[in-house]
């Protein structure tokens, strides 16, 4: 099976309670391709940079077989830049700053042999690269697709025509209610299907996250960690998690989009263990099939009944 992701890449400022960090490593297609790359290879990878992004991390992403025969190198540009601050409450965050740089004119050219990919993650970037890039593919098998306030607000209308071609959109709780107009998490995904997705996968950070298939609902709890030093990119990795297990396995079903789940949250409890992409950089099978298993082990419980 193909996947083909696009998306940001970018260099972030991060600032956390803890630490701050300038020009880190990041972008959705950045977190969402090296987590997908844990399940499937090569991953296709389609976006833009500056001149100004590391060869190194362009060299550690050919190293997980992420094949960047699509990404375009602006030698004369400055990669998308992104200003992120959380609070003690690191469900919550600001964005300070949002320079598009080389995204401002970006034309997502999806390279031949790419149009036939069955999966197609179309991580955070403005709605309407997002249909140009869905309207290039031949045959899609599964679309899902992330997004976030900035185009929420930005391109209100864009987003909800690009909704029509997507089939799993995965969102945080807050962007849900934005997007809906709705308050209450099952209203809105209710309403957000009815834009087009039949799987709305709900991202309610610690909390876990709700994955609405159809009419049916399952609940993920969060891994518990006993740190968290850095959200960033932890819903591209879930996306990243999430998209490349199904990929991989081929299998549409309700049992093992929720197997899924638990895989995209295994990769994103890892990403915020360290700053940037430092915590997926070099995971093991073993680490991610022991944390999943663990997922399994944190809300098993044996159901007795109540004695009259
Ligand atoms: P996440 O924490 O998974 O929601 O995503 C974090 C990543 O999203 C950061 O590395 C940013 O570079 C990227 N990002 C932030 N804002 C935008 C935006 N408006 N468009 C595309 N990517 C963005």
């Amino acid at each position: 099976m193909s996947l083909l992701v696009v998306g940001s890449l970018a260099l972030d400022t991060i600032e956390t309670p803890f630490d701050r960090a300038e020009k880190t490593v990041g972008g959705s297609a950045t977190f969402i391709s090296i987590a997908a790359s844990y399940f499937i290879r090569p991953v296709r990878l389609v976006g833009v940079v500056g001149g100004d992004f590391p060869k190194s991390e362009l060299d550690y992403l050919q190293s997980r077989e992420i094949d960047i025969e699509g990404l375009q190198i602006k030698s004369d540009g400055k990669t998308f830049h992104w200003h992120g601050r959380y609070h003690y409450d690191l469900n919550t965050r600001e964005s300070i700053r949002t320079e598009l740089n080389v995204f401002a004119d970006f034309d997502p050219e999806i390279p031949v042999p790419f149009r036939k990919s069955k999966y197609v993650c179309l991580g955070n970037i403005n709605p309407e690269l997002q249909k140009e890039v869905y309207l290039q593919m031949e045959a899609p098998k599964l679309v899902v697709a992330d997004t976030m306030n900035f185009w929420i607000e930005g391109k209100y209308d864009a987003l909800i025509d690009v909704l029509k071609y997507i089939n799993v959109l995965v969102i945080n709780d807050s962007e849900a209610r934005e997007l809906s107009g709705e308050f209450n998490l099952f209203r809105a995904a209710r309403k957000i299907q009815g834009f087009g997705p039949y799987v709305v996968v709900i991202k309610k950070g610690e909390h876990g996250a709700l994955l609405f298939y159809e009419s049916d609902i399952f609940f993920a709890p969060a891994y518990p960690l006993e740190t968290i030093y850095d959200p960033t990119g932890a819903g591209d990795s879930f996306a990243g998690g999430f998209t490349g297990y199904l990929a991989k396995t081929d299998d549409l079903s309700y049992e093992n989009m929720k197997r899924a789940v638990i895989y995209g949250s295994t990769i994103a409890s890892f990403c915020v263990e360290k700053f940037s992409i430092d915590g997926i950089r070099s995971l093991t099978q073993f680490e991610i099939q022991d944390r999943f298993n663990e997922f399994k082990k944190f809300s098993d419980f044996q159901a007795i009944e109540l004695e009259a």
